[in-house]
């Protein structure tokens, strides 16, 4: 472009029908970007000018590519390729394009032409919450953070620096070979972000708390497109709200700085069991999860799931973890004299823990789930919450839904766990030692077809609100909801208590006054 166009730039522009993208020309700072390169003054210029034949998500990408360039992709074009998501609800969201986010700046610029352009937007971490939207967008813009996937240990081997783009895999293949770990999911597939965000149940929380508990530092791409520092000495209030408050209120997280600690080879995996075991598998666990605190190191759940009538229909599993290459430590005494069917527990790295338990369902799939105290009775309940889920689920199984494959887990909040929730001042979930013990209970089920939606979900939520019905009625009831585990229309955030919740909305408030995160990072959980 020569000089002289580009000074006369400004003018031509102001003489034309004012657009979002002219104003953005002749102004850039207003709009949060510093000054335009000549090459991108000219495209965005060409751009203005084809603007009256663009909706708001073709111009918003236009510009995003613009200013990513080589890392956009529109769909519908040759140069799109799907990303994979965990449920085919998530799957079958297709947005208007793509950013694969290689840098915070890449995002913060997204941010910017979404309040520009009023395009919506979503961002996409591991990819598995299992409801549509949840991280996925129609006809919007998608931010994949997978490019985003640095793992790197500091030299005194306490703080691992993590892209928020990896999977738990990808983070414990890289430390597993240094001896050390972080507070991280269990399955392979899953995302550092969503999990982080929103929590964070680990095989290490009887040691350290949930994930959440456990970042040092978040490098967090704001609402106004600033990339900032989160940490306890740097926007204090912001560190609370992002230890369980999850992303989709306050920003993008584009790193996390977690506490690494030394960690060998440990000992643990799957086992699984006849329904005959029923009884003694549920009361190992209710003494497990008020147990725990004497072994910090254990880590335990159980599960009930539908194998298939090939399997012996309904089955009993579960997870015996130790942090130590110790087979059969005394704290899981109870678990070992239960007769198993398949014992799969080895000693192993955590990385080999998180494919053996990976689950590639790639099914219709919902989660939900409610959680209730680990009081005297809670044993009863557990048989309870059995029954019910037998009674909810077996109806369907004999109308041959296809795929059904519902699942019950059992997961413990022991009261080590909650002591280290406490940390820097405590996470925003709520979850005191006069609590709990607690036990989470959640259902995935998963399914095939579209038509029978509205049949599984009947019984999911009909199973849920019995489940709920019952524990109130023991006295065990539990205002806490797992937001990772919960599906869209459970109230999450009044879970978390009065106190809590207005912390989070002051702080939703002072970083996003505008509410651009409310009007246009839609489908996720929101204050
Ligand atoms: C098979 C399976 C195993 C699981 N295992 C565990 C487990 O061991 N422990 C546990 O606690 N939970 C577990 N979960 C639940 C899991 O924590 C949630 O599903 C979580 O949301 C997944 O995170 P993700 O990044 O993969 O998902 P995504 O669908 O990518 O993201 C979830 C939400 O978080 C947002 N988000 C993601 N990354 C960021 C970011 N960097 N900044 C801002 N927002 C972001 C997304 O926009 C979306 O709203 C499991 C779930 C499944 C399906």
């Amino acid at each position: 472009m020569l000089l002289a166009q580009i000074l006369l730039l400004p003018l031509l522009v102001a003489a034309a029908p004012s657009t979002p993208l002219s104003r953005l020309l002749l102004t850039p700072e207003t709009y949060g970007f510093d000054q335009f390169s000549s090459a991108e003054r000219a495209q965005i210029d060409q751009l203005t000018s084809r603007v009256g034949s663009l909706d708001e998500c073709q111009s918003a990408c236009a510009l995003l590519s613009i200013l990513n360039p080589g890392n956009v992709s529109i769909f519908g074009t040759a140069g799109y390729t799907p990303i994979p998501y965990w449920s085919v609800q998530q799957s079958e969201v297709t947005p208007a394009c793509r950013l694969d986010a290689t840098s915070a700046t890449s995002i913060s610029k997204l941010v910017k032409i979404s309040k520009l352009t009023n395009c919506p937007f979503a961002v996409k971490g591991g990819g598995h919450v299992a409801f549509a939207g949840g991280s996925s967008i129609e006809n919007g813009m998608l931010v994949n953070l997978a490019p985003l996937n640095q793992v790197t240990l500091s030299k005194d081997r306490t703080t691992a620096s993590v892209g928020s783009g990896n999977t738990w895999y990808e983070v414990y293949n890289v430390l597993d070979g240094k001896n050390v770990s972080v507070v991280g999911g269990r399955e392979a597939g899953v995302g550092v972000g969503g999990l982080t965000l929103g929590g964070g149940i680990s095989y290490f929380s009887g040691r350290y708390g949930w994930a959440c508990d456990n970042v040092k530092n978040y490098e967090l791409v704001l609402a106004n497109g600033s990339i900032i520092n989160v940490s306890p000495s740097s926007h204090p209030d912001m560190y609370f709200a992002l230890r369980g408050g999850s992303g989709s209120n306050f920003g993008i997280v584009t790193r996390f700085d977690f506490a690494a600690f030394e960690q060998g080879l440990m000992w643990g995996g799957s086992r699984a069991y006849s329904m005959a075991q029923n009884a003694s598998l549920i009361k190992s666990f209710y003494n497990f999860v008020n147990d725990a605190p004497t072994d910090k190191f254990a880590h335990n759940y159980i599960a009930f799931v539908y194998a298939g009538a090939a399997l012996g229909g309904y089955v009993g599993a579960s997870g015996p973890v130790y942090g130590k290459p110790e087979a059969n430590p005394p704290i899981f005494a109870e678990l070992d004299a239960i007769p198993s069917l398949v014992d799969a527990t080895s000693i192993t790295n955590m990385s080999t823990l998180a494919i053996e338990l990976n689950q590639t369902a790639y099914q219709r799939q919902m989660f939900r789930d409610l959680s209730f105290k680990n009081g005297p009775g809670a044993d009863v309940l557990m048989t309870k919450i059995l029954d019910i889920f037998i009674e909810e689920s077996q109806p369907l199984l004999q109308k041959n839904i296809s795929g059904f494959l519902p699942t019950l887990a059992l997961q413990p909040i022991s009261l080590n766990i909650i002591e280290q929730m406490q940390k820097n001042g405590g996470n925003a979930l709520g979850i005191t030692t006069d609590d709990g013990p607690l036990v989470i209970q959640n259902m995935d089920w998963g399914w095939d077809n579209e038509a029978d939606d509205a049949v599984v979900l009947g019984a999911m939520k009909r199973f849920q609100r019995r489940c709920n019905e019952t524990a109130t009625a023991m006295g065990l009831g539990s205002r806490y909801v797992y937001l990772n585990y919960a599906g869209l229309d459970e109230p999450v955030y009044a879970g978390y208590g009065e106190e809590n919740l207005a912390k989070l909305k002051d702080v939703k408030q002072k970083y996003d006054p505008e509410n651009l995160f409310g009007r246009l990072w839609p489908g996720y959980f929101k204050l």
